[in-house]
Formats: C-alpha cells, structure tokens, sequence
C-alpha cells in the first residue's frame, strides 16, 4: 500500500497496537459468553470489570456509571430518546452545531411528539453564551406549561472546528433550573482530561474509534439514573443494555483509552506545536481559521475563498494526504455544513473550508508535506 498522510483524525484514528494485542485472545480462543457461570467465562467476566473500572477512572467516574455502547451515535441517541420519567412531558434544550447523532435524534423525539425542542444559537465562534441558555430555560418556567423532565444537552468541543465549550458553567446553569446535563464528549475523551464529578454534569457519550480503540464500541456515562431502558433482553449492562457483550471490542477501547489518558499532556503538547508549526507554514495564504480561543489541538478548520473545498481535498488525496471537508459523516452531502452555517460564515468561505484534525501520531515531515500541498494547490 502507498504511503499515506493521515490528516483527518477528527473522523477516526489508528488502533492502538497494544489494544490490537490486547483484543485477539477473546476473538480467538478466549469466546466464553460472559454471562455463564461456568469457569470457560471467567476470563472474559473479568476483563469487563477491568475495561469498566479503567475508563471510570479516566474520566473519574464510578465503574457502575459506565455502559458500554456502539459508540457516539448510540450513547447520544440513548440519552436524548430514553431521559427523564417516560410519562413525563419533555423538553430538549440542545445547540444548532450538534453532531447529527444529536440533531436527527431531537428532530425524531419533535417529529414524534415526544418532546419540544429548541436548537439555541452559537456566536462566530461555535460557543454556546450562558445568557441564551439562561433566557431559553427561564422562558419555559415563565409560561404555564413548563415540562416536567428537561434535558440540556451541549456538546463538549465540536467536530467540525474544534470549539470547547464552558461545560461546568454550561451544567450548573441546567441545574439550577432542575434540568438534567448531558455533553457528546466524543471528540475530547481520550484528548483532554476530563473529570465528570467536577464538571458536575449527568451524562457523557464516548466513543472508541475517536481515541485509537476499534470501532462499533463506545461507552454512556450515566450518574444516577434517569433514563430508560434501551434495549430490552438479558441482564447485561445492569438490564439498561440487553445483549451479549463484545469483550474483545471492551478490551481494546479500555487499553487505547487508557494509554491515551498516560500520555495525555504530552500528546497535547506534540499535536498543539505541529499545529503551530503549519499555521506558521500558511502564514502568506489567505484564509480564515474557525473556532474560538480554546479548541480542541490538531482539529484545525480553514476556510479558503474562492476555492472549493472538496477540490482541494481531492487533489491532496491524490497526493496521498488525507484531510476532510466538515464532518465525515456528512461528506456525501454537499449542502454548506450546519456548522459552518451557526457560525455565520458567509457562503463562498463555507465552501471552500478543509478540516484538518493533526493526531499523536503525525510528525514535522507530515505537516510540511500537507503545508506544501496546500501551497501547490491554492497558488495554481
Ligand atoms: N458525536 C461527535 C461529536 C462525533 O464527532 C461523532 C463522530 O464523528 C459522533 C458523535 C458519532 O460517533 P460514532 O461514530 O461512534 O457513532
């Protein structure tokens, strides 16, 4: 296979080669289904209560408050479709630069009649102001139907341009208005600490594929109940989450986490300086970099006027370099990004935008590589 310069680590990253290692006995000789009681299962028994109790303790959890899911789009879907009391009448408080995972479930639970929802407003760049937050949940208790179970959910940096929002300041506006938290971290767990008693909030989503672990697991962190049951079976996952466990898959998203989480500063610290170091190398193009102050390191959105950004992606991929658009899961639609979009960036920039996501592995070489190609392309 040709040489590759992987670019686009917002969308997914390599697995972790001792995650690799770590997953092959229960692929292979290793299958006993958890559940039994047999002796056969008592590997596998434990290694789910090792994988749970270490990625409780990367993000500072309780072992009982972590669920294993499919991933991002799961856990998401879980907590937006199943929160609160089911009788209860519902409100959703989210924002308008969710991952869809988000926005098509909100759009589900409105479309359905279960809940009310309102999408609020972001600034210029992506953050989510604590006044709209304040006025949207103070409106509800002004009028005379305020629900009995609302959500707030906010998430913790964006896709598409990095953007970290304020999540403890986010959370505690909620729960002063009784409102439950819930924050998509998908993005930032496994790349930046994070610790849920501090920050307070109810729910977390995860998902492996984002931190080097494999792909179709993730996990929901859940505080104290408050939500439904998901899928209705056996007893895994405490009867919340029916259905036999994918230990393998457990295992190595429990090694890649916690490996990421050792090295968590230092990675930080290499993506933040490669991040420099191209900025600098674009400094005589122009462009416009979105996001705030505070975004996620490596997860770089430019926007080139004038250009197209889906042919600029294809003449690096011919170069063998691999970046994105927006988001990958929207890279078969060709509408402006809804990111892009809540950021009030005007069209001919939104469509000549790249996203860029540096990782732990990338090097100096790969940045000038991607500097040089992006030199080539936009000065033709
Ligand atoms: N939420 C965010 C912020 C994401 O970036 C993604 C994936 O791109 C998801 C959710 C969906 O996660 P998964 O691919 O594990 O379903």
């Amino acid at each position: 296979m040709k040489s590759i310069i992987y670019a686009d680590n917002a969308a997914t990253t390599k697995l972790d080669i001792e995650a690799f290692e770590e997953m092959k006995p229960f692929l292979t000789e290793e299958y006993g289904n958890p559940s039994q009681p047999y002796s056969f299962a008592k590997s596998q028994k434990n290694a789910l209560k090792k994988s749970r109790e270490i990625i409780a303790r990367s993000i500072n959890a309780e072992p009982e408050q972590i669920f294993f899911t499919s991933g991002g789009t799961e856990s998401d879907n879980w907590v937006i479709k199943e929160f609160g009391v089911p009788t209860d009448e519902k409100r959703i408080i989210t924002s308008s630069i969710e991952h869809h995972a988000i926005i098509n479930a909100c759009e589900c639970m409105r479309a359905s009649n279960r809940a009310t929802v309102t999408f609020l407003p972001v600034d210029s760049k992506g953050l989510v102001l604590t006044k709209t937050l304040e006025e949207a949940l103070k409106y509800d208790r002004q009028s005379n139907s305020y629900p009995a179970s609302t959500l707030v959910s906010i998430m913790m940096a964006n896709n598409e341009i990095g953007t970290v929002q304020d999540i403890k300041e986010l959370c505690r506006i909620s729960h002063n208005q009784e409102a439950l938290f819930h924050t998509d971290a998908v993005q930032v767990v496994g790349h930046l600490p994070i610790d849920v008693k501090e920050l307070g909030i109810d729910f977390l989503s995860a998902s492996s594929h984002k931190f080097n672990g494999p792909r179709g697991i993730g996990f929901l962190y859940i505080k104290n109940g408050n939500l439904s049951i998901l899928h209705n079976g056996g007893m895994q996952e405490k009867g919340l989450r029916a259905g036999t466990e994918n230990v393998a898959a457990i295992v190595g998203m429990a090694r890649a986490l916690e490996n990421n989480c050792k090295r968590i500063k230092e990675n930080a610290e290499h993506i933040s300086s490669l991040e420099r170091k191209l900025l600098n190398s674009l400094s005589d193009l122009s462009f416009v970099r979105n996001g705030s102050n505070n975004c996620l390191p490596g997860n770089i959105s430019l926007s080139f006027k004038g250009f197209e950004g889906e042919l600029i992606l294809h003449r690096m991929d011919l170069m063998g370099i691999c970046i994105s658009t927006g988001s990958a899961c929207d890279s078969v639609n060709t509408q402006t990004s809804h990111v892009l979009k809540s950021i009030g960036l005007e069209e001919e920039y939104a469509i000549g935008t790249i996203r860029i996501s540096l990782g732990k592995d990338n090097t100096e070489q790969d940045v000038d590589e991607i500097a040089y190609a992006l030199h080539r392309i936009l000065n033709s």
